[in-house]
């Protein structure tokens, strides 16, 4: 039997001083990872520090002004159902329901699903599209970080040993956009993504001003497929949607795994992409 430690903070600050002053610790939220690492012998930490005690650490907030904040601590479940997300990030709902399945979503928390780093995830790809922040905390400061720059590769993240996920940061959303997440799994419907795609079209009078394509699950950290400027401006158009899926499909650079191989996800990108940017550009898209 494997024996360890649990110390039970009732503080971010108390997280964080027994972060710093113990060796060999390991923090743990949802155990939705962690557990099954712990089980399979591949982790075996001295201490574990339950974050779930610690009061008011998965509030979720909006304003106008500076946008969405969720803290580390919320569940999936919690951001999928949070009427304030619900009403202004409908992306990021829609990317936050469509994990594995309510009991899983009840567990798991988004610090740990960012601070894990598992390129099979949904949210991330959604996050990266909402240009989403975190904000890290050790025993002396705080410092705010751009998702797509925490996402470093498969398992690696830019937090450090003293740290912990203490928030989500959504800016506030911009108007006219129209975005969608669709979710694809090569095994049962709760499985981990093949691949996913987050799509964002800010149009006015039938033209592009930007559009948006974020691919996650298919390579280590989610992919920025298409971010603005040389499709603004156009007709969206069927040839629009076409020219995105094609450049979508040529950026990707895909790895094999037990859910596809990477040619497969290749193709796979240039129609979950068209498909995304048809529902935005039909209406079907939220917003
Ligand atoms: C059966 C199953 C199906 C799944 N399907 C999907 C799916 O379809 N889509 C998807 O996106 N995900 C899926 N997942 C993954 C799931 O979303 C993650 O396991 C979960 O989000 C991790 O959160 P947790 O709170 O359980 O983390 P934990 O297991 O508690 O921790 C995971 C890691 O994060 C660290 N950590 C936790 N919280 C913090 C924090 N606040 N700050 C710093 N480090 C922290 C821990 O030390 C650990 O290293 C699935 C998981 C399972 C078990």
């Amino acid at each position: 039997m494997r024996r360890f430690e649990i110390r039970e903070p009732k503080s971010i600050h108390e997280a964080c001083r027994i972060l710093a002053e113990e060796e060999d610790v390991k923090l743990i939220a949802g155990g939705t990872a962690l557990l099954i690492l712990i089980k399979q012998g591949l982790f075996v930490p001295k201490t574990l520090i339950n974050l779930k005690k610690i009061k008011d650490a998965g509030e979720i907030t909006y304003n106008h002004q500076d946008g969405l904040r969720v803290g580390g601590l919320a569940t999936i479940y919690d951001i999928e159902s949070a009427p304030a997300v619900r009403e202004h990030y409908p992306l990021l709902a829609q990317a936050c329901h469509v994990v594995a399945n309510i009991r899983i979503r009840n567990m798991a928390t988004v610090g740990g699903n960012l601070a894990h780093a598992d390129y099979q995830s949904d949210p991330p790809a959604a996050l990266v599209a909402l240009d989403a922040r975190v904000e890290l905390t050790n025993r002396n400061q705080v410092r705010i970080v751009k998702l797509a720059d925490f996402l470093i590769g498969m398992y690696e993240t830019g937090l450090e040993q003293d740290e912990l996920l203490t928030a989500l940061l959504v800016p506030p959303p911009a108007p006219n956009f129209r975005d969608t997440y669709l979710k694809f799994t090569t095994g049962s419907s709760e499985d981990r993504p093949c691949a996913g795609i987050a799509a964002r079209v800010q149009s006015s009078n039938g033209l592009c001003e930007e559009v948006r394509v974020v691919v996650g699950a298919v390579s280590p950290t989610p992919v920025v497929v298409m971010d603005q400027n040389s499709m603004s401006g156009k007709k969206l158009t069927g040839d629009w949607i076409e020219e995105v899926a094609s450049k979508a499909e040529a950026a990707v650079d895909p790895i094999d795994d037990l859910r596809g191989t990477a040619d497969y996800k290749r193709r796979l990108v240039k129609v979950l992409v068209r498909r995304a940017l048809t529902a935005c550009v039909t209406g079907e898209g939220h917003r």
